[in-house]
């Protein structure tokens, strides 16, 4: 497989070379040449595949030629070593949402998957290397924490997390800063966005460029976009075929006997007929993990659409509404990770398509914190489930579509899929205020042991160039 920059089509670049990269030299982002299919039986046998089938199948496309299939499935094995369970968290009620519980990795949060995937991924593309890579990940809460965790200890590989300083919670913090080691964490004054534009700025810089062999981390690199493919396509076909996980998966529930244990047969729209594609609603940000839906909707799996669920960071859905594409600077919420008033991957989604393409796969709603606070206590209320902020921003989208419009049927033929994206134990200031104690997993739990111990900065090329180059 081939790739170009989002902003030059004359040049073409391997994988290896676009993810090493991170982002292409004129500041555009990689794109792949055509966005492959899944073989036939592939596709028709999604639902009874295990993860790691579906992510040789999901991946090899992109890296034929320079990784082989069976460093292929170890890299795999290696990163995808937590399950993804879909799960209805009630039964006997027709048009229940599902979740997609993706909170299950070492960083309780969906960027695990990308993450973990990259970090051995580029271990393997620079084995026998001498000279080190350095890697610079700006995050607005969650990608930092997955990114250190992916990479930590990873020889021959060096890695700085920019962050908003004062905009990341506590466990977030830990998860950037309390590694030490190859991991240095920068506490930026201002925003997440103003993280984001010192990245660019530093891959712009001459003296940098010659002097390290940078990389980025952020959900802009190719090699993290492309396996958040599998669990869209894992979930499609298990919702497809009635198959979703027993309740015994899914964390952290209090049961009351308010929760069904076991999964219940096919309980979709009794006029449909039976089982049809879901719709996807993705809490988003950056759009990375949407662009991720798109690809994988794109390659075969069976999806209906997307619902792109957003704060009040609204860009993409108005951009949706309108036809027009307004950044604007991001305000605070509390579901933090999704604090972006321009979102990287959307180049990346007008590459591949157009206006009228986008907005017949997806729809956008927003949600307000409050919208959001009341999701979290409702669902609590009434299903004994926890909801993360940025999950409960997903499920208000789903309810306010489904409520708000008569040809929600049309759009959404089949279940609704919320993604979970995060644990609820990771935004325990905001969750339990709203449903008392939140089960804490073991992860979370030996994380926020640690010290955070970051630099702060100013948000000024100077001293990122400075700290680069003399190291912590
Ligand atoms: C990063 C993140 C998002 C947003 O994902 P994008 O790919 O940036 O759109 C949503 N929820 C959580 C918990 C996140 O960490």
């Amino acid at each position: 497989m081939r790739y170009y920059s989002t902003r030059n089509k004359n040049r073409s670049f391997s994988f290896s070379e676009a993810a090493l990269a991170g982002l292409a030299p004129e500041g555009g982002l990689f794109i792949p040449e055509h966005i492959p299919a899944y073989r036939g039986a592939v596709k028709n046998s999604l639902g009874s595949m295990s993860f790691l089938e579906i992510a040789r199948e999901t991946i090899a496309p992109y890296v034929e030629g320079e990784i082989s299939l069976p460093v292929l499935e170890e890299i795999c094995a290696g990163a995808f070593s937590f399950n993804a369970p879909l799960i209805q968290i009630r039964s006997g009620v027709s048009g229940p949402p599902l979740v997609l519980e993706l909170f299950h990795g070492p960083t309780a949060a969906f960027k695990d998957f990308g993450a973990r995937f990259m970090a051995r991924t580029f271990s393997w593309l620079r084995r026998g290397e001498d000279r080190p890579l350095h890697i610079l990940a700006a995050t607005s809460g969650d990608t930092g924490g997955a990114v250190a965790d992916g990479f930590y200890g990873v020889e021959g590989i060096s890695v700085t997390v920019l962050y908003p300083r004062g905009r990341v919670s506590g466990l977030q913090e830990r998860q950037i800063a309390g590694l030490g080691g190859n991991i240095s964490a920068l506490a930026v004054e201002g925003s997440f966005d103003d993280c984001q534009a010192l990245v660019k700025a530093a891959f712009r810089d001459g003296v940098l460029r010659e002097k390290l062999i940078l990389s980025s981390a952020n959900s802009i690199n190719i090699s993290r976009l492309i396996p958040q493919g599998i669990y869209y396509a894992a979930a499609a076909g298990k919702a497809l075929t009635g198959r979703w996980d027993p309740d015994g998966e899914a964390t952290p529930r209090n049961l009351n006997g308010k929760v069904s244990r076991s999964p219940p047969p096919w309980s979709g729209d009794p006029l449909s007929g039976g089982p049809r594609p879901v719709t996807f609603c993705v809490p988003s940000g950056n759009f990375g993990n949407l662009t991720a839906g798109l690809y994988a909707m794109a390659m075969g799996a069976p999806i209906a659409g997307f619902i792109a669920a957003t704060n009040i960071n609204k860009t993409v859905p108005d951009y949706l509404e309108s036809g027009e594409y307004k950044i604007r600077p991001s305000r605070a919420t509390i579901s933090n990770a999704m604090d972006v008033g321009a979102p990287s991957n959307f180049e990346r989604m007008a590459a591949h398509w157009n206006y009228r393409e986008l907005q017949g796969m997806i729809r956008g709603i927003s949600a307000t914190d409050e919208e959001t606070r009341s999701a979290i206590a409702g669902v609590y209320r009434d299903y004994g489930y926890y909801l993360d902020p940025h999950g409960a921003v997903g499920w208000t989208a789903v309810q306010k579509f489904a409520a708000g419009n008569r040809n929600a049927g049309s759009f959404m033929p089949g279940s609704a899929v919320v993604l979970a994206t995060a644990h609820p134990a990771k935004f325990a200031e905001t969750v339990e205020a709203l449903t008392g104690p939140v089960p804490v997993p073991g992860s979370i739990q030996k994380t926020l042991e640690r010290h955070p111990r970051a630099r702060a900065i100013p948000a000024e090329l100077s001293v990122l160039r400075d700290f680069l180059l003399e190291g912590p």
